[in-house]
């Protein structure tokens, strides 16, 4: 596996690549391995014959008072996870690198980010959405992988692919889990013992309002504050949102008529953290 950190060097790579017409995967991440990312990885090198995973704690998409500087690291355990799964190429670019002094351009995918995560976390999309733009150009990935975890990043994606004609397969692979049912995110580890444990409440809640809605229940409105309920009696969790949306505007439904997806963000102690799911009828 090769580790480049030159932006330009991991450019003028992808596009020789590209020359000889050998298809690239790529998993851009913020690091900290987890079976997640992994699953991504594994993925890319499967359906490429190059996997490049991008390792890059995006400054752009941290709010101000959030844990940019804190964010769990350790490039020698990434290094060692991402080349025991096939990694070709792990891309991981310093900040001044992808922000130079004077930087100023940024993408803005509007209605798809503005609830949810868009609402607590204002400016968070519109980083995602530029770095990987540029994480795009500096790969020229055929393919890109991303997690169901980060629902709303999947769907900002996507818009934003379509909307700027941008010449990449999306790859949505599904929430890898803990065996207790927490999925598994590199936050995870900020969470206190008793942390962990009523953290597994999002997956219980959500998983439950599946069965709620097998047994017949189509009201969107009553199974979102039949998850939150189930969250509320958590002592330790505070809730951030609990929402059940059309699964692909992620706009407000009355009656369940096609996929719905029900997002939580839930904050336990300062560790917040995502689940989803995505309910068929
Ligand atoms: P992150 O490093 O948290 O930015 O995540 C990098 C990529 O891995 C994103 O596409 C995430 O959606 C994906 N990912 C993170 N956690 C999981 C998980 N538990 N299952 C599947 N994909 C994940």
């Amino acid at each position: 596996m090769k580790i480049i950190r030159d932006v330009h060097e991991m450019q003028r790579t992808a596009l020789a690549l590209r020359e000889k017409a050998i298809p690239v995967g790529v998993a851009p991440t913020m690091g900290y391995f987890h079976d997640g990312h992994l699953s991504l990885m594994r993925r890319a090198k499967h359906e490429n014959d190059i996997c490049v995973v991008t390792l890059f704690v995006n400054p752009t998409q941290f709010g101000k008072n959030e844990d940019l500087s804190k964010y769990p690291r350790n490039e020698a355990r990434d290094s060692a996870m991402a080349e025991s799964v096939g990694a070709d190429i792990l891309f991981m670019p310093p900040p001044e690198a992808m922000y130079p002094a004077g930087y100023q351009t940024f993408v803005d995918v509007e209605e798809v980010s503005l609830p949810m995560c868009g609402e607590s976390r204002p400016g968070h999309f519109r980083g995602v959405a530029t770095v990987v733009t540029k994480l795009f150009m500096l790969t020229q990935p055929r393919r890109a992988y991303f997690g169901l975890k980060d629902y709303q990043q999947c769907q900002v994606i996507r818009r934003m692919t379509g909307d700027l004609n941008i010449p990449v397969d999306l790859v949505f692979c599904p929430i890898v889990r803990e065996p207790d049912g927490l999925a598994m995110s590199s936050r995870n580890v900020y969470l206190t013992k008793e942390e962990r444990r009523a953290a597994t409440v999002l997956s219980r809640a959500l998983e439950n309002a599946r069965r709620f809605v097998e047994q017949g229940q189509r009201h969107a409105e009553k199974i979102r504050d039949f998850v939150k309920m189930q969250i509320l009696a958590e002592p330790l969790a505070v809730i951030d949102y609990v929402e059940a949306v059309d699964a692909q505007s992620l706009q407000p439904i009355g009656q369940i008529a096609h996929p719905m997806l029900v997002a939580v963000a839930v904050r336990f102690g300062k560790t917040r953290l995502i689940d989803n799911i995505v309910i068929e009828i």
